[in-house]
């Protein structure tokens, strides 16, 4: 699991595993992450 925020405002947003979609509720704006790829890129 790893502790995601959303990349426009920085409220955290929760813990997510592999993909994933967020809309955030203060910003309204959709993050996507991929925590698998992030682990690829050695983050
Ligand atoms: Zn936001």
């Amino acid at each position: 699991m790893e502790e995601v925020r959303c990349k426009y405002c920085r409220k955290k947003l929760g813990e997510i595993e592999g993909k994933a979609e967020i809309v955030c509720p203060r910003c309204k704006r959709k993050n996507k992450y991929d925590t698998e790829a992030l682990e690829a890129q050695g983050n």
